[in-house]
């Protein structure tokens, strides 16, 4: 049956199947024992369902090896894509897996034939979450897609021994548990330790006269790392081809001091290896840079070091001569977590390769490019020279004479202005000389991109205003996207299969097809088959948060969600306060029809952040004093999921009414839950702010709800003297929230508690959250009345969905293939 729809729950397609017995379903079965018995041992009557899990992994993993030995995977590409990332936040990838090889349905009726559900072996899959949000998530998205266009590319990061820590709420505070994936190992991947690497630290630096009076460095570090190998093979739509993530564990040289040990001092002699291998123990927990930290800058070294003489290996193995490096390798670098590479590669070149500055500096600028996610100047990464000396020396010298050589520049093209150069510099002077990644990372690369049409503005209009007066050619603009495997085919099974039956198979390879939808937005019949497939979803979340929380939740009320890192910028709290009005207008007139909600709240803190911290304890404190209360009961229920992630993300996403996107505008690079929530058909309330404004101009002004200041309001009203008391004293409706908080009204056990948050909107409100409330106030109440209207609700959603298409990370990649990195797609 290849190339069928199933007419079950899951989707989508079935691989025209290569069969050792005739019986594809069989095949699968004995090869999912075999695993069971041979690679894990156990029996059927013995193996827990993370058995069963394992044993589905190793045997698709086999399918996938399969594909790759067939295709033109193994082949030597003419130009690969490294993507270099400190972050991936993968999730599970068993479905993924599964759909791509076009073996859902196989796999379901295999395990149905051992008395194993599907469902609960996808559950007992540990999230892979080595990365914090947005900017990780974005890696994962991307390297599905790059798979999925066939175009050649190695993922480099790091294989954390401990993901992103597991969050739960006690008592409304949130507390962090250490994360533990790998601790019944990892069945996707494969150890590589023939792929290992030196990665040194500290030392000093020597010089030696070659010949004419050219100077050699050498870099002699103190102490060495090994970089091991360890490949996550990762298959493309339709199993056409296999790209390879490979994450790097750092292990010491020696596994234990002999001498110590024999000596003696059993115990000391394996803490050296232990503070060695520390470099791949834990993901950072901060969405944004931690500076400073030693460990992370670490971390950081590591990974680009290793990934770079990786590449380098392969491409002389491959075509001999580094100088053609540019023609067959692009290398992306995801932030500036590895801004690094740029003196990194040079050092390779110049020591190792024996390549003139010149040269060396022709080869690094022709083939690095740079992601810039945030121009927040809390985020932007910066180190102190001292540590640089100290953990770098080598790589120091050569941002140095990099900087010279720019500077020198500057004033040949008689641009020296003291302030100018000081902008353009990678030393900044201000607090203590530290290096700006950001500009160090955009000197080295060919092309600097953006996220949004807005972010790519502002990086030209602000941070990098000089730098790109110098070069203006060189900043582009690539907003983000999502891969719809993930996120519309797995995570939403039945509105694929509508869209399917609605506008024919070829939308699972094309998502522009959606747009056949938009054609049945009004039809009725259409509608409610779509409502029915929001109903169903919206049941099982309501599942999942009674389980989880305890608190029932009506689907019939509208689910209106706000899920991602909590942040300040992303003002959480604008939407906490207006659900505290929100309480405080029902309770002054309950026997309005008011439009029934639930307020879902899901998002981990960094845990030294205090202030998100307590704007959580909020949240929750106002969800025990809103659910208790009978006078608005039926009309507002708030929810705050705890340890929200991938696997979580995929049951509220096709869940959602709503989507809340509501940064101060200008502060959101791009965001990607809002393309997700859109997508799956949920209304997006927003600023206009990162890809909001591109979602506008996709799925129409009038199929949005759109509030508050613009990027430049913003920026206007900043500069006005006492902005926020004169806010908070134009509306009553604020006012009186913020005194019932500061009253102590949701924390009478601890009056005081929620102080701090409402001493800062009064005098240091820096996210506009008080300026932009009542605009915020009207269009929530606009959204009451639309959700009334259910036709035109439907309409609005469904055109979401049909017209999301652009959002694809397909696309996104297409443009960087074209446009970045010069390679071939397909
Ligand atoms: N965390 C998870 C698990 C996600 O899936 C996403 C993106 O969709 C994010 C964080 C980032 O969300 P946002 O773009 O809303 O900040």
């Amino acid at each position: 049956t290849g190339g069928a729809v199933e007419a079950v729950a899951g989707l989508s397609w079935t691989a025209p199947a290569k069969t050792v017995s005739g019986d594809p379903v069989a095949d699968l079965r004995e090869a999912i024992l075999t695993k069971l018995a041979y690679a894990i041992g156990k029996t059927p009557s013995t193996a827990r369902e993370r058995d069963w899990f394992a044993a589905t992994a190793l045997a698709l993993r086999d399918r996938i090896v399969d594909a790759c030995m067939d295709g033109k995977s193994t082949s030597v590409p003419n130009k690969r894509v490294y993507y270099l990332s400190l972050e991936f936040l993968i999730g599970r990838l068993l479905s993924d897996a599964m759909n791509n090889l076009g073996l859902v349905d196989t796999t379901r009726r295999a395990l149905r034939d051992l008395g194993i559900d599907l469902g609960d072996v996808e559950a007992a899959e540990p999230d892979a979450a080595l990365g914090n949000g947005g900017l990780g998530r974005l890696a994962a998205c991307f390297m599905e897609s790059m798979a999925s266009l066939s175009i050649p590319a190695i993922g480099y990061g790091i294989r954390y021994d401990h993901g992103l820590f597991k969050q739960s709420l006690e008592d409304g505070w949130q507390k962090e548990a250490p994360e533990t994936w790998l601790s019944e190992g990892n069945p996707w991947e494969f150890v590589r330790p023939e792929a290992t690497y030196t990665i040194g630290f500290g030392g000093h630096v020597t010089m030696s006269a070659i010949s004419d009076g050219v100077i050699r460095r050498h870099w002699h570090p103190a102490e060495t790392v090994s970089a091991v190998a360890h490949d996550v093979p990762v298959v493309g739509w339709r199993g056409k081809h296999v790209n390879t993530l490979r994450l790097w564990k750092a292990e010491a040289e020696s596994p234990i001091e002999l001498a110590s040990f024999n000596g003696g001092d059993h115990v000391g002699a394996v803490a050296a290896r232990s503070k060695v291998e520390a470099i791949s123990r834990v993901l950072y927990p901060s969405d944004s840079s931690e500076a400073g930290q030693e460990l992370r800058l670490r971390q950081e070294y590591f990974f680009t070091s290793a990934s770079l003489q990786d590449l380098v290996s392969r491409h002389v193995a491959e075509r001999g001569d580094l100088r053609s490096l540019p023609d067959h390798a692009a290398i992306q670098l995801n932030d500036t977590h590895p801004a690094i590479a740029v003196p990194e590669l040079m050092r390779i070149l110049l020591e190792d390769h024996g390549f003139t500055w010149e040269d060396a500096w022709h080869v690094t600028t022709n083939t690095l490019s740079y992601t810039n996610h945030t121009l927040l100047p809390e985020a932007l990464e910066t180190w102190p020279v001292g540590l640089m000396e100290r953990l770098l020396p080598r790589h120091m010298q050569i941002i140095y004479l990099i900087n010279w050589m720019h500077l020198e520049e500057q004033g040949r093209h008689g641009r020296a202005d003291a302030a100018q150069l000081a902008s353009v510099s990678l030393i900044e002077e201000a607090h203590g000389k530290r290096v700006r990644m950001g500009h160090l990372a955009f000197l080295g690369a060919r092309r600097v991109n953006g996220v949004s049409a807005l972010h790519t503005d502002l990086m030209r209009s602000t941070v990098f205003k000089d730098l790109h007066a110098l070069d203006t050619d060189k900043i582009v603009n690539k907003t983000n996207g999502i891969t719809f495997r993930r996120w519309f085919h797995n995570c939403n099974p039945e509105l694929t299969k509508l869209a399917v039956e609605v506008v024919g198979e070829r939308v699972l390879d094309d998502p522009e097809a959606l747009l056949g939808l938009a054609d049945h937005a009004e039809d009725s019949v259409f509608q409610a088959r779509y409502a029915a497939m929001r109903k169903s979803r919206k049941e099982a979340l309501a599942k999942v948060v009674a389980e989880n929380t305890g608190i029932v939740i009506d689907p019939s009320a509208l689910f209106d969600t706000q899920i991602k890192r909590i942040h300040e910028y992303k003002r959480q709290l604008l939407n906490v306060i207006e659900t505290v009005a929100l309480y405080q207008a029902i309770k002054a007139e309950p026997h309005r029809d008011w439009t029934p909600r639930v307020k879902i709240f899901g998002g981990k803190a960094a845990p030294s952040y205090v202030q998100a911290k307590l704007i959580i304890k909020l949240a929750c404190d106002v969800a025990k004093l809103v659910n208790d209360d009978p006078d608005v009961a039926g009309r507002l229920k708030v929810v705050f999921l705890p340890n929200y992630r991938v696997s979580l993300a995929e049951a509220i996403i096709p869940a959602s009414d709503l989507s809340e996107q509501i940064s101060t505008a200008g502060m959101e690079a791009s965001g990607t839950g809002n393309m997700k929530l859109a997508l799956n058909g949920a209304l997006t309330i927003g600023t206009l702010d990162g890809a909001n404004i591109e979602i506008r101009d996709h799925v129409g002004a009038d199929n949005i709800f759109i509030f508050g200041l613009d990027a430049a309001g913003v920026q206007a009203r900043v500069a006005e003297p006492d902005y926020q008391a004169k806010a908070i004293a134009a509306s009553p409706r604020l006012s009186a929230a913020l005194d019932f908080i500061a009253a102590g009204g949701f924390s009478p056990d601890e009056p005081g508690r929620f102080q701090p948050i409402v001493d800062d909107l009064r005098h240091n409100d820096r996210y506009l959250l008080t300026v932009d409330f009542d605009d915020y106030w009207r269009v929530q109440r606009e959204i009451d009345a639309a959700w009334i209207d259910k036709a035109k609700w439907w309409r609005k959603a469904i055109l979401n969905t049909a017209r999301m298409a652009w959002f694809s990370s397909d696309r996104s990649m297409r443009e960087y293939a074209q446009d970045i990195w010069r390679v071939k797609v397909g």
